[in-house]
């Protein structure tokens, strides 16, 4: 039976290290976070990031703009955050309304404050080994696998989905730590049979029942990061927990898995740019 990876109990120790961390810089890190219109998902996470910077004792703003503004007010937020010695991280929470061009609004961000890492700047980064801060997700993904002693090197790596978010840097991620990865997608015509072959199964889709019993190998590491919501409303992976949970050694759950460690990487990504800002500010 699966060991449960629990990403609660290690994000809870991880904002705690950060709290500690960040009470000896200077000034407490500083992040925003721009909300635009208002989808009920999206304030759910910019209420919960607050939170996270309650309990790391960040200085934490919120800025929610309606629906009806540019495309230039956003900008213009944006740039007046860039300048600010008080901010050290600046998150645009996606999606963002029709109307609005996703890729300049990241663009605009300054690369030092883009904690999401999201800018090209921060993914080129990432991609070439030398990482400003680690991609929310998979990064938090990595910390788990760290925490259970299982290390990707020389290890087959399978990860399903292949968005800028999730599955390009946890491959990226996985190739640094050494493990050989392979990124099927929609268009992955033997996906069931390459899942199989994995020792470490991340599966980044969101699709409720996708991971059956018979595409993970016995012994398999499965890494659930999907949030779905199943036929009765009720939040779950892409994993169908009682045919895979025999099979794995290790199984994330959902939730309480890699959603709570997402957040904590966003608050350890915030100290981060503090400290660099620190560093030139005098
Ligand atoms: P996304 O942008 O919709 O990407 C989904 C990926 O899955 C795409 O690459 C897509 O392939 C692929 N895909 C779709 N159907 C498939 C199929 N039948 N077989 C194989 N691959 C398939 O989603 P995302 O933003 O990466 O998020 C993925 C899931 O993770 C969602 O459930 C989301 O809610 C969750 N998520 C969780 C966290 C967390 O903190 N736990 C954070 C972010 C996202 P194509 O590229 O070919 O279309």
């Amino acid at each position: 039976m699966a060991i449960k990876m629990d990403g609660l109990a290690l994000a809870k120790k991880l904002k705690e290290q950060a709290r500690e961390e960040a009470a000896q810089l200077r000034r407490r890190p500083g992040l925003a976070v721009i909300i635009v219109g208002d989808n009920p998902a999206s304030r759910v996470y910019v209420n919960s990031k607050r939170k996270d910077c309650e309990e790391c004792d960040y200085y934490s703003e919120e800025y929610a703009l309606p629906e009806t503004s540019s495309q230039q007010e956003l900008l213009e937020l944006i740039g007046e955050l860039n300048r600010r010695e008080d901010i050290d991280g600046i998150l645009v929470q996606l999606p963002l309304p029709r109307g609005f061009c996703e890729e300049e609004v990241l663009l605009a961000i300054d690369p030092g404050k883009d904690v999401d890492c999201f800018h090209p700047y921060n993914v080129g980064k990432l991609t070439i080994g030398q990482p400003v801060f680690q991609p929310c997700t998979p990064g938090g993904v990595m910390e788990l696998l760290k925490e259970y002693h299982i290390d990707p090197a020389g290890k087959r790596c399978v990860v399903l989905g292949r968005s800028n978010i999730v599955g390009k840097p946890m491959a990226m991620l996985l190739l640094h730590a050494h493990g050989t990865v392979t990124v099927c997608h929609s268009r992955t015509p033997d996906m069931k049979e390459i899942a199989a072959t994995a020792d470490i199964l991340v599966s980044a889709v969101g699709q409720v029942g996708l991971v059956t019993g018979d595409m993970v190998k016995e012994g398999a590491v499965v890494i659930d990061v999907a949030m779905n919501r199943n036929a009765e409303g009720k939040l779950c992976g892409d994993v169908v927990v009682e045919e895979v949970e025999p099979k794995a050694s290790y199984l994330t759950p959902v939730p309480g898995g890699v959603g709570p460690m997402t957040r904590a990487m966003l608050m350890l990504n915030t100290l981060t740019a503090a400290k660099n800002h620190l560093k030139y500010l005098k």
